[in-house]
């Protein structure tokens, strides 16, 4: 057995760690071992094994956890090529491939015993808890822990330091007096999913419950004479159930959505987590993705993939699709075929995509061979799907982001649905993208990749267009349904003709009037959430900012409440200016809040829902809204970007654009694509069923080109002109680029630290690289920090890597913290 291994260690610096081997102790490649690090015991990933003492001591490997590798040869190369290509250390890319931390971490919960509920009434009556060697101040963290306890049922220790402050010794002596017990919960809470349910209170339920069971006559107390007839319906369905009912259910009840949240507020209701088994849908079944005919397209993008599966060599596929062409459709036969094979296939899907619908449409294709990796997921059922996959047990796979990383053997299919989708990229270290993490895995497998889209990437469709990849088109819609045809209304003009600024043009107001008329549905969006996105005080002219982030503070009138979109602060509603104290404020602007509540004034008959992230806690709640207007439930479903990203509702008729191009006005060279598809994609919803679709686009920026040519559909056209720009620009796919941002909570250390290394890359050569910066990042502070950044382009990525790699040695050495100095490598988000 060799004497030393070099292991990876989930930690922010990119070196491996050296550790002798213990003779009888066999750790392999690519499993896992228990060293001491610092202060503590770590697991890390054995990356080599070998003979060549290092120049310093070492210590010892605790255990070897693994008798197998985690991480196969292919993993780990992968591993290899993410930390190198996005710069990041291999130990954090590996704890991102493997999702087992939940294996090494004991949760640890306190209760307070009978003889704790003593000494707390004891203490209560003398001023100290019973007679002890404690200091009275350890006396009084003791009695502040029972205080804590007594009120709540079972606390996870980190919490419960947290609000006591309590040391682990005191605890631990407070154990040995058996005032309270210790419980392992590691297993037992994170395997079960919690559920909101809500429980009826008090007198009030017990009178309505005997009730409901004819032991008494109906009750009028005091408190239920003030309830109105929606808050006696919910009370009255609780009852007769028993009492409590999981919220989810509850809300089919049809009374506002705000009655429960009253009933709450008067303690009538109580809100309560539960623990729930996880279930793929409660919803009905949709009808068979295979339940009709194949077109001769659909057919064809088939035979292609499955020809490129079989000569089992690497091969990617651009599968430009129009909305509602019926890709998925496609995706689903493909990997029917490879698990008929006996391989593997992943299928990878944007972060709203993965709604229940869809879990169960792969149930129903593939049965037990699937494993759907979802955000939901405690980290012990996502161990637990870990290991049916590396058995063998599910050869089928779908998720999101990380599912590319899935320890399926023999690969022979990787699906990116929605390629463009920008959930794909991780925003913490590292910073890798799915998408291209998924073409490197095939290409190293030996597999093959189908990228699919209505709106491909600029980055996709030019690589298809080189020939890199062979382009599949779906050109029609599924029955040869039409396209919708797109009106521009100019809201330039709309001002000028109407003498003040609209919300909701005329045009748009008329149509949606005709369609409600007939008994057809409509969609609007609004790309922005909450009621304002705008305080403004008409005396110093000066905006409601965010103490925490260089952007204004959005109003919310149903929660009552300012909210920081960018890092979630609130505030109360300002009744004066903070800045010089004048009552002239003014809200300004309008999101989707409000904008459904301006339709709901227009068209008080009209059922209205709407979808943001406000209303959709999770995918539950999208499905459901999208179920109610597929129902006929509602007459129009107002929303931001969420509504544009649905399946098939065959009753819209009309899609109306309130602000979508917004985005158009922001410093980031991707503003037009993004643009581009959000538009192409709402405008798709539109007419998927028997009638024909409209869309009205109201904009202000009605010459630009990505409007113009959304509204054509003209994809092509689009994708000439934005190309164009990107070469002149240097921008991608004709560049690589890198974000290299430096923040701190301290403006001086920022500036500081940005200066220098903006002198240094100056006194560097980098011959084909153009640097930028330092500047002010288009958000100048955010989540406390002040920002500064460079942007680098270059044609060659080994070159901009290298630079970048010096840089952040530079960086360490001047003894700038390395979690204040952020490499993006192909950086989405240029903000
Ligand atoms: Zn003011
Ligand atoms: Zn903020």
């Amino acid at each position: 057995m060799p004497l030393f291994c070099d292991v990876a260690l989930a930690v922010p610096l990119d070196v491996v760690f050296t550790y002798a081997i213990p003779p009888g102790m066999e750790p392999v490649v690519g499993g896992r071992v228990l060293v001491p690090f610092r202060q503590q015991r770590m697991s890390g990933i054995v990356v080599e094994l070998h003979d060549r003492p290092p120049q310093v001591k070492t210590k010892k490997v605790i255990e070897a956890l693994d008798l197998s590798p985690v991480l196969d040869e292919h993993l780990l190369k992968l591993g290899k090529w993410i930390a190198d290509y996005y710069l990041a250390p291999l130990g954090e890319v590996f704890r991102t491939m493997l999702p087992l931390a939940a294996e090494f971490k004991r949760a640890v919960a306190y209760r307070i015993t009978d003889a704790g509920r003593m000494a707390l009434h004891l203490a209560g009556m003398s001023g100290s808890p019973a007679r002890s060697k404690r200091t009275p101040e350890q006396q009084l963290v003791e009695f502040r822990v029972l205080d804590y306890l007594a009120e709540r049922e079972s606390v996870r220790e980190e919490k419960l330091r947290g609000a006591t402050r309590v040391s682990k010794a005191l605890l631990s002596g407070m154990v040995r007096k058996k005032w309270i017990a210790r419980e392992d919960v590691s297993a037992a809470r994170d395997a079960a999913r919690v559920v909101k349910v809500a429980v009826l209170l008090g007198a009030e339920a017990a009178e309505l419950r005997s009730a409901w069971t004819g032991e008494g006559a109906r009750p009028h107390t005091s408190k239920s004479k003030n309830l109105n007839e929606n808050q006696r319906t919910l009370i009255e369905t609780l009852a007769a159930v028993g009492g409590s009912l999981p919220v989810e259910i509850l809300r089919e009840v049809d009374v506002p959505r705000t009655t429960l949240g009253t009933l709450v507020r008067r303690g009538l209701i109580e809100l309560v987590d539960e623990p729930q088994d996880f279930t793929a849908s409660k919803l009905k079944p949709r009808q068979s993705p295979f339940e009709f005919e194949f077109s001769a397209a659909q057919k064809d993008a088939l035979a292609k993939i499955g020809a490129a599966v079989a000569s089992r060599k690497f091969g990617g596929l651009l599968l430009h699709g129009i909305t509602g062409s019926g890709k998925t459709a496609v995706y689903l036969a493909c990997m029917r075929q490879v698990l008929d094979a006996g391989r593997s296939s992943i299928l990878l899907v944007p972060e709203i995509g993965l709604t229940p619908a869809v879990a169960a449409d792969l149930h129903q294709v593939f049965g037990d061979e699937v494993a759907i990796l979802h955000s939901g997921l405690s980290d012990a059922e996502r161990a637990e799907q870990w290991h049916r996959i590396r058995r063998g047990e599910a050869r089928v796979v779908a998720g999101t982001r990380s599912a590319v990383f899935a320890p399926v053997s023999d690969l022979a299919l990787i699906i990116v649905d929605e390629e463009q989708d920008s959930s794909y990229k991780q925003e913490e270290t590292p910073r890798y993208h799915a998408r291209d993490v998924g073409v490197m895995r095939a290409k190293m497998a030996g597999a093959v990749v189908v990228l699919g889209s209505a709106t491909p990437s600029l980055e996709s469709y030019y690589n298809a267009k080189k020939n890199k990849y062979a382009l599949v088109e779906l050109p029609d819609r599924v029955e040869m349904r039409p396209l919708p045809e797109v009106e521009i209304v100019d809201m330039r003009q709309e001002f000028q003709e109407t003498g003040q600024e609209q919300v909701i043009s005329r045009k748009l107001a008329e149509e949606i009037r005709e369609r409600l008329e007939k008994k057809e549905q409509v969609m609007v969006l609004l790309n922005r959430r909450g009621y304002s996105p705008v305080v403004l005080c008409r005396a110093c002219g000066k905006t409601l900012q965010c103490k925490n982030c260089a952007v204004s503070m959005t109003h919310h009138k149903r929660e009552r409440k300012m909210e920081c979109h960018y890092c979630g602060h609130i505030e109360r509603i300002p009744d004066k200016c903070v800045h010089c104290g004048s009552e002239y404020v003014y809200f300004v602007g309008t999101g989707s809040e409000k904008l459904e509540e301006l339709l709901h004034g227009f068209f008080p008959q009209a059922r209205i829902g709407r979808l943001d992230r406000d209303t959709v806690r999770g995918r539950e709640d999208f499905e459901h809204a999208l179920n109610a207007l597929n129902e006929g439930a509602l007459d129009m479903l107002v929303g931001t970007q969420m509504i544009a990203k649905g399946h098939d509702i065959h009753g819209v008729t009309l899609v109306g654009v309130v602000g979508a191009d917004m985005a158009l006005g922001l410093p980031d060279f991707r503003a037009a694509e993004r643009t581009f598809q959000l538009l192409t994609q709402v405008a798709g919803r539109a007419g998927r069923g028997q009638s024909p679709g409209k869309v009205v686009l109201q904009t202000y920026f009605q010459d630009h080109y990505a409007v113009q040519f959304a509204a054509r559909h003209d994809f092509a056209g689009f994708y000439e002109k934005e190309l164009q720009f990107r070469a002149w620009m240097h921008y991608p796919p004709y560049s690589a680029i890198a974000n290299v941002l430096i923040r701190s909570e301290k403006l001086d250390e920022a500036l500081t630290w940005s200066g220098e290394l903006g002198r240094w890359f100056e006194n560097t050569r980098h011959e084909g690289i153009r640097v930028l910066g330092p500047a002010a990042a288009p958000i100048t502070r955010l989540k406390r920090d002040y920002r500064y950044h460079f942007i680098l382009k270059s044609p060659s990525r080994e070159k901009m890597n290298a630079l970048l790699r010096t840089m952040l040695a530079e960086a360490a050495a001047r003894k700038i913290p390395h979690t204040q100095v952020i490499v993006d490598v192909d950086a989405v988000w240029m903000m």
